[in-house]
């Protein structure tokens, strides 16, 4: 298992490019489409976003950090990919495309160098934070085709890490195409608000643009927020120029259970837990 050639990154990315064609385009578009749903159906997919800016009420780490950094020293292994994949097909000018994904669970051993670096827990951190620093929006989850595409087994625990940006991320990008059931399999994290202060927005529209579900409008030129359609990433608080938009979690043991609860068996069936605050180091 594993061997990929040293090409494979560069021939994703070109093949990548196609699951950017919108429905609109004959006949490409609709096979994308189709594609794009198949993939993310029931017992396939199982992801979260976790807002990078989210105000925890009880501890001072941003929440993607305290979570991500105890789910990677829980990990049996985990690697680096080299390069993210939505960056590298759409020529991203705003972020490193050498921010790839990171990859946790044990089929991560049977990961080919020429995608990968094996990284250690402290190498993995270290990743993390530099990603979160240079404000990219970490999901986790786990698709069915992740093992295909990294060619490790598929009865072996795998979990990804993706750090998105808002504009090259083919998540953001399709999920306006996709059917109603398959929105429902991107999991809002619990316990988490997201707030807008009227006297502070300035009707500028951007956060409206960059919302990848439409739960953001324009109303009597302030943006309306739509608690039903949010999933909970933050990229709205990310893009506010006024910090008009908060995100909050008041119960982070809640909130950080739920997702432990789906995620543990990806990453070795080991059981997950909250360290102590006094356990998380500074951001
Ligand atoms: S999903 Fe996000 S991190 Fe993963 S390849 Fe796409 S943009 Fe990069
Ligand atoms: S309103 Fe949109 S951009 Fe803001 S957190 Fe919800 S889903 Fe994300
Ligand atoms: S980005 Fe901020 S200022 Fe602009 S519309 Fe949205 S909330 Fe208002």
């Amino acid at each position: 298992m594993g061997k990929r050639p040293a090409w494979y990154l560069w021939i994703l990315a070109k093949l990548w490019k196609l699951s950017y064609i919108p429905p609109s385009v004959p006949i490409l578009g609709k096979l994308v489409a189709g594609i794009r749903a198949q993939s993310i159906q029931r017992d396939m997919f199982n992801i979260s976003h976790l807002p990078i800016n989210a105000q925890v009420t009880s501890v001072s780490t941003p929440l993607p950090v305290v979570v991500l950094e105890n789910i990677i020293r829980e990990s049996d292994h985990r690697t680096i990919i080299h390069r993210c994949t939505c960056r590298e097909a759409r020529g991203c000018t705003s972020y490193d495309i050498h921010t790839g994904c990171l990859h946790i669970g044990a089929a991560t051993e049977e990961e080919d160098t020429t995608v990968a670096r094996h990284a250690t827990v402290e190498e993995a951190i270290a990743h993390l934070h530099k990603a979160v620093d240079a404000g990219l929006i970490p999901f986790m989850g786990h698709a069915a085709g992740d093992n295909v595409i990294w060619n490790v087994s598929k009865d072996r625990p795998f979990l990804t890490v993706c750090f998105c940006c808002p504009c090259c991320c083919t998540l953001f990008f399709g999920y306006k195409y996709l059917p109603e059931e398959s929105k429902g399999l991107f999991h809002r994290l619990r316990g988490i608000t997201i707030e807008v202060d009227n006297d502070r927005c300035t009707g500028c529209g951007a956060c409206v643009s960059r919302c990848f579900t439409q739960a953001i409008t324009l109303r009597n030129a302030k943006a309306f927020h739509d608690e039903e359609r949010c999933k909970g990433c933050g990229v709205c608080a990310s893009v506010c120029p006024e910090g008009a938009v908060s995100v909050r979690i008041h119960d982070l043991e809640t909130t950080t259970s739920e997702l432990f609860g789906r995620v543990s068996q990806e990453v070795g069936g080991v059981p997950m837990r909250l360290k102590d605050e006094s356990d998380a180091p500074a951001s």
